[in-house]
């Protein structure tokens, strides 16, 4: 699904030439994102050097713009390698998730992201 996912321009809020940027479906906390990769790795360790750079300096981009747009107090950034490490999804991904005081800390716990919530933070986070 990630391979096709790259292609659905009212999902993708970033593009870069190794990843594009999309809003969980499932957020752990609002404004949760993920990096992906623009060809098929089944996870980070096995994905070339140059895309491992490209998606992380994504990741670090992304975690400054939830502090500076949703005022979030802290950043996780992740990723998950196996099934066994919770990947559920085989196509290498890297979870940016806004942490706020008081909020969940739970991976266990996830919402749904609607429709209009989508839109509305895909443009309060790529406004310039
Ligand atoms: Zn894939």
């Amino acid at each position: 699904m990630f391979c096709k996912l790259k292609d659905d321009s009212s999902a993708v809020l970033f593009n870069d030439k190794q990843c594009y940027v999309v809003l969980d479906k499932y957020p752990i906390e609002r404004g949760h994102m993920l990096v992906i990769s623009k060809e098929h790795y089944p996870d980070l360790l096995s994905a070339p050097d140059d895309v491992i750079t490209g998606m992380s300096l994504m990741a670090v981009k992304l975690g400054r713009l939830l502090k500076e747009r949703l005022g979030a107090d802290g950043v996780q950034i992740s990723t998950n390698v196996g099934d066994t490490a919770g990947q559920l999804i085989m196509h290498t991904h890297i979870h940016v998730i806004p942490r706020y005081v008081g909020g969940t800390r739970s991976f266990s716990k996830r919402g749904i992201l609607s429709n209009e919530e989508q839109k509305m933070l895909k443009k309060l986070l790529t406004e310039k």
